[in-house]
């Protein structure tokens, strides 16, 4: 018998030396297989690779006919192989012939052999091909010699993913690595984005597998091991943040993992058959991944992110790489992540930068709201998004769809390439429109003004032709930053903000958090209805600390100059004297401090909770503007989740209910004379714009982006008569008639582009 443990180990140190030389990929194949063959006592060892087209090819073989190599194939339904593949998880059989997936190549010539092991190649849990050792005899394979097997896999997963084997392929195939695939996820900012993959953390390159002193080794994963943990405590410790928005929740996971007995055991396993400290994290990480990822149960997926992280962490420690690079990019970068926080997005050179694909970041996620008001291409909740690219792979992101191309085919790129252009031209048509005012066919203007959060948009108010920055979402600035931001902080960026829009008005929104907008830094509050509990004003005058710090900065900011405040999510006429009133005490501690103050102060409500459609007279009375958020009123009108996929699309935002109300609030202020604007995503869309300005809407705020398209659409618009279309489809008793349906047919037969 030879030595339970010199067998793997001296078999790993002979596949490093054939690794090392200069010879064909083919003569590499034949001699690992020659050689794991004579190391495990086998008669035959055999590689097969994974195809794009979803068949495995003999690639190489000892022991088997040779010239069955390159031409059986089968597919992943198919024998014991295919089982193997499909599974991803090692099969060792004694008696192979009686399994019920046995089938039988004959020109192979393997009828003759009775045992059979085979494990998966894989990467990143993905299998990449199998690996099999057949012997003559019966004979029952030991638990270690299934480890040295999976433990060679690794080899030749190395030399798969490196492209080597690439040339052996026949003409027209290709690998299952470099397969085209088409992705869905949820759509989360617009645009078509065309480039190459960068992995927000880079893999980590494990340059060697194979230990040169075990002991050494296992010395190296206890240490590691031990940083790792001191490292996670001291994370906990310090707070519940860490870096890019990771929770106190996710790292009490990962310290939990990090202690699991079963989960030691394997590492040390895999280290005893001679693999390198990170080798052999890599390889319990894989195994794991293979076994998780095809899991459907939403829980242990979510376990295997956390295992995931554990691994990255430990892979850290042990190689120093790995860490998010943020900054510089390649050019037409597309990055991958599993998730990102909002300021490492920020962090990454624009310029650059094409598109952004995440595996979890829903359409609320703080990254997706950065990302939309980058104007970058953005999709998340791509399953195993991470696993399935390799950095530098060819990749398209449409952002409107939530359609990701990884390694596309020729024609699907010309098709995605010219999408990309007709957007260009486009934005060429409505950057021409830059300096002309929003006025209808029949004389009417309508002002359009932008949405904005962060300094960067407020550069480019005059290229989007916006008049005004009609919202400033000052929780951006919140979110992005790792504890509260001070009163200079917050003055210095409205400062900024109002200088860079050179003269035009920006309307502040003081702090809208709570809900989905929940600040790393800030205690979270466990509450059974979030989006109805406390958050916005609420928070604004039950920590009036909070709110008083904002407005001082604000009116700081404003002075010598007009300066306009919105309240979110006002209720009652109650809630917005109460805010008026500590800006008014604001005003006046300024004044005694002898700050210059604006010259003139505009507060304004924002009209998105319903009770305020019956206190419509009341509030006009006392605010000095309107600004509906239609995202939310809508939300609270049908009383459905803005952010969930069930129910978000099941009601209209251009039905009879929905647009009765909206004229409601419009009405009021002309009876008022208060100025009313909508500052919703509804007044980005074309149709929507139209609809609005038709009953009585002359002043919309969106993203910047949409302000060409609602331009070109109102330009071509003849109010009155679509006025006079809507108003009975909006009065009329039979739900059954679409609005929606029926403006549009209106619109386009008169030629208007949408
Ligand atoms: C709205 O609710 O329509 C709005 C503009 O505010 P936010 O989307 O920031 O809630
Ligand atoms: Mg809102």
């Amino acid at each position: 018998m030879r030595g339970a443990m010199g067998g793997p180990r001296l078999l790993l140190r002979r596949l490093r030396e054939v690794m090392a030389e200069p010879v064909s990929a083919q003569a590499r194949l034949d001699r690992i297989v020659i050689h794991i063959a004579a190391n495990m006592v086998a008669e035959v060892c055999s590689v097969y690779v994974l195809r794009s087209d979803g068949n495995l090819e003999l690639y190489a073989t000892e022991g088997l006919n040779r010239e069955a190599v390159h031409l059986t194939t089968m597919t992943t339904s198919e024998g014991l192989v295919g089982l193997i593949a499909e599974k991803a998880e090692p099969l060792a059989l004694a008696d192979a012939q009686a399994h019920p997936a046995f089938s039988y190549r004959p020109e192979t010539g393997e009828e003759i052999y009775q045992s059979f092991l085979g494990v998966p190649i894989l990467r990143g849990g993905n299998t990449l091909g199998v690996l099999v050792v057949q012997n003559r005899a019966r004979r029952t394979y030991s638990e270690e010699e299934v480890e040295a097997l999976q433990t060679t896999a690794m080899l030749l997963a190395e030399m798969i993913a490196s492209g080597e084997l690439q040339s052996l392929a026949q003409p027209g195939q290709s690998l299952s690595l470099q397969k085209p695939m088409a992705l869905c996820g949820s759509p989360l900012s617009e645009g078509v984005g065309l480039g190459h993959v960068v992995l927000h953390e880079p893999r980590i390159v494990i340059k060697q597998l194979v230990a040169e002193d075990p002991q050494a080794e296992t010395q190296r994963l206890d240490q590691a091991i031990l940083a790792m943990r001191e490292q996670i405590d001291q994370l906990i410790a310090r707070g519940d943040r860490y870096g890019a928005g990771e929770h106190r929740d996710v790292l009490e996971t990962v310290r939990m993992f990090a202690n699991d007995r079963g989960w030691l055991r394997r590492l040390r396993e895999a280290l005893d058959s001679g693999l390198t400290a990170e080798a052999a994290v890599e390889r319990v990480q894989n195994d794991a991944r293979a076994k998780l990822q095809r899991q459907t149960d939403p829980y242990l997926r979510e376990r295997l992110h956390d295992l995931d992280d554990l691994a990255n962490r430990l892979l850290q420690q042990l190689t120093g790489q790995g860490v998010s690079h943020g900054g510089a990019l390649p050019a037409n970068a597309i990055l991958v992540a599993r998730n990102m926080g909002p300021a490492a997005l920020l962090d990454y050179d624009r310029a650059n930068l094409r598109g952004l694909v995440l595996e979890d970041g829903g359409p609320t996620s703080h990254v997706a709201i950065i990302a939309r008001a980058l104007g970058i291409p953005a999709i998340g909740e791509v399953p195993n998004i991470t696993d399935l690219v390799e950095t530098g792979d060819p990749i398209i992101v449409d952002g409107g769809s939530g359609e990701v191309q990884l390694r596309p085919p020729p024609d699907v790129e010309a098709a995605y390439g010219e999408k990309a252009r007709l957007r260009a031209r486009r934005q060429e048509q409505y950057h021409k429109l830059r300096d002309v005012p929003a006025v209808t066919r029949d004389g009417v203007h309508v002002g359009l003004h932008m949405n904005a959060g962060l300094l960067i948009d407020c550069h480019h108010v005059a290229e989007a032709g916006a008049q005004s920055v009609g919202l400033f979402r000052t929780e951006l600035q919140f979110m992005v930053a790792s504890s509260f931001p001070r009163l200079s902080e917050q003055y210095a960026l409205y400062r900024k903000v109002i200088e860079a829009v050179g003269g035009r008005p920006v309307t502040f929104r003081t702090l809208d958090i709570g809900s989905d907008k929940v600040l790393p830094y800030m205690a979270k509050m466990e509450e059974e209805n979030p989006a109805l509990g406390w958050r916005a004003i609420r928070i604004g005058l039950d920590r009036p600390g909070l709110l008083r710090m904002q407005l001082r900065a604000m009116l700081r900011a404003g002075a010598g100059r007009e300066m306009r405040i919105m309240f979110p999510m006002v209720a009652t006429t109650a809630e917005f004297s109460q805010a008026k009133a500590v800006c008014e005490r604001e005003v006046e501690f300024l004044r005694r401090h002898d700050y210059e103050l604006p010259t003139d102060l505009k507060l304004g409500v924002m009209v998105e909770v319903p009770s305020l459609l019956w206190q419509l007279d009341e509030i006009c009375a006392c605010a000095d503007f309107l600004s509906v958020g239609s995202n939310d009123l809508t939300q609270y009108l049908f009383a459905v989740d803005r952010d969930n996929k069930r129910v978000a699309a099941r009601f209209d935002d251009l039905s009879p209910p929905s647009l009765r109300a909206l004229k409601t609030i419009v009405d009021a202020g002309v009876r008022n004379k208060t100025p009313v604007t909508l500052c919703g995503e509804m007044g980005g869309k074309p149709l929507e714009a139209i609809a609005l300005a038709a009953i009585g809407y002359r002043g919309l705020s969106m993203t910047p982006s949409a302000i060409g398209p609602v331009k070109a659409a109102l330009l071509a618009t003849d109010l009155a008569a679509t006025r006079d279309f809507l108003t009975p489809l909006i009065n009329h008793p039979d739900d059954r008639i679409s609005v929606r349906h029926e403006l549009h047919s209106f619109v386009e037969r008169h030629g208007v582009p949408l």
